[in-house]
């Protein structure tokens, strides 16, 4: 275990040069206090959890202290937004303040969301605010424990700077920590500034860090993208499955490393809807749940033009026709475990669109379906799931046809129930949730915070006296408007 003061830096980003980022300073924020703070994600670079404890702990996580190894700076990128390409975008208000090497040998990027204005910050005030930092830890903790790649969150400190958004709120920081901070974004930049030294600069950095493995193949380029498409089809696999909505799935806004990332007005579906758009900014619904899939492989072919730099077109394409059925087996294989199947038969796929379309016209709760569903014997459970189907004719023919594949499980209820709740959480981030803790944070009250993250940290479990957090939104939490302000 380590202390604050020991942690070892090894800046491989920072050494690219100025054409990669820009250095800048953290602007602190007034009076800090910590909010809350992960252990799980301290853990990550060797620090004792006591750590945050610590005064300085809070100083450092707003910008008032800085390790002597730390060298701050903004990263340029691009990326299309919306489908339009915006030719300049960058840490306009986040800066990578290096890289930890842990004592596994591991590179984590420290990187401090809100931390002021940038040369890339536009016309922002470089500021983010308690209430979107206090979004982004709940979220990035909690899908790793659902065992959704992501970034991570160490921690969130709230301060007295006023911020203006649509009213007066106040300035916070979030230690945001990747293995790390490049986008498709990045390789988009370089390429449409026609900087191709740079572009093969970036691309030998993500290689050697990131994809060691892809150079030893005989077109390391085109290894990276294949790896990036099948990242991308296991993640969009498990949004999809979990009822995860990112929200903004613009190109800069994905990470290279095929994790969840930059989260803004994400959402995890309450009542299953497959046309869910979560952003309120997000008029034509590009991104709605259903539409992530097809976003997923839009992105992956803005990626894949950056690299026709490196790779024949033809090549690219045929990688990039891998991700539909990459993604289709991984979903499919996720769909199997969540409905407590322990093989595969032709008809899964089927099964599962029958009981989505099912569900889309009724008012079922994503979430606590499946999780109920693993509760008693399927036939018990089905009984009391029927309820809350508008189409009881459909869903009890769905219902014969599911008991009928569970049929050839003959491991008994007790190893079914097991097997079904370590793959179908009994506790979900609902935006009712994180919108209660966040009203309490912004009272000062940081209680409600931290027992909702020790609660998603374990959504498998059953939490005795933590039931509430299991339960469906209420009327005024069901419709809760996220807009791309934060
Ligand atoms: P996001 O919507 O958070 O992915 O941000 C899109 C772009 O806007 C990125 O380049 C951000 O750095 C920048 N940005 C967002 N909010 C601010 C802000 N308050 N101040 C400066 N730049 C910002
Ligand atoms: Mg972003």
């Amino acid at each position: 275990m380590k202390s604050l003061t020991d942690l070892t830096f090894d800046n491989r980003f920072a050494r690219l040069g100025d054409a990669f980022s820009t250095e800048v300073l953290p602007e602190p924020i007034a009076e800090p206090r910590l909010v809350v703070a992960s252990p799980a994600a301290m853990a990550l670079l060797d620090l004792d959890p006591a750590e945050a404890e610590c005064e300085e702990f809070a100083q450092l996580f707003a910008g008032h202290k800085l390790w002597h190894e730390a060298e701050p700076r903004a990263m340029v990128y691009s990326g299309h937004q919306f489908g339009v390409y915006n030719p300049r975008l960058g840490d306009g208000r986040g800066l990578l303040l290096g890289e930890v090497v842990n004592a596994a040998g591991e590179h984590w990027d420290l990187h401090l969301n809100g931390a002021g204005q940038t040369p890339y910050s536009r016309m922002g005030d470089g500021r983010a605010v308690l209430r979107s930092s206090i979004r982004e830890f709940l979220a990035s903790e909690h899908l790793h424990a659902l065992g959704i790649p992501t970034s991570r969150a160490l921690c969130v400190t709230a301060s007295n700077t006023p911020v203006w958004r649509e009213k007066k709120e106040s300035a916070a920081m979030l230690l945001r920590l990747a293995r790390s901070h490049v986008r498709f974004g990045h390789f988009e930049y370089f390429y449409y500034t026609r900087q191709p030294e740079q572009l093969k600069q970036l691309g030998e950095h993500v290689l050697s860090c990131h994809f060691p493995d892809c150079l030893e193949q005989e077109q390391p380029y085109l290894a990276l993208f294949r790896e990036v498409v099948e990242r991308n089809a296991a993640l969009i696999a498990h949004w999809q499955a979990y009822g995860f909505c990112h929200g903004v799935m613009n190109s800069d806004n994905m990470s290279i490393l095929g994790i969840t990332f930059d989260y803004g007005p994400y959402a995890f579906l309450d009542d299953f809807d497959a046309n869910h758009i979560c952003n309120h900014s997000d008029d034509s619904g590009r991104y709605s749940f259903s539409n992530q899939v097809p976003i997923a492989q839009w992105n992956l072919a803005a990626l894949g033009q950056a690299l026709t730099a490196f790779v024949e077109i033809e090549a690219l394409r045929e990688a990039l026709g891998l991700f539909l059925p990459l993604y289709q087996a991984h979903y499919l294989d996720l769909m199997r475990r969540r409905l407590g199947l322990t093989d595969a038969a032709e008809g899964d796929e089927a099964l599962i669109q029958r009981l989505l379309q099912l569900m889309q016209g009724s008012a079922v709760d994503y979430t606590n379906f499946f999780r109920a569903l693993g509760d008693s014997a399927p036939e018990q459970a089905l009984a009391r799931l029927c309820e809350d189907f508008v189409d009881l004719a459909g869903f009890d023919a769905w219902a014969a046809d599911y008991q009928a594949r569970c049929a050839a499980d003959d491991g008994g209820q007790e190893a079914r129930r097991a097997r079904m709740h370590g793959v179908n959480p009994k506790y979900i981030l609902r935006n009712y949730l994180a919108q209660q803790v966040i009203e309490a944070a912004e009272q000062g009250d940081y209680g409600p915070v931290r027992e909702l993250h020790a609660v998603l940290s374990r959504p498998f479990d059953e939490q005795p006296g933590m039931e509430r957090y299991a339960e469906r939104p209420p009327e005024w939490g069901k419709h809760l408007a996220i807009s791309c302000s934060s």
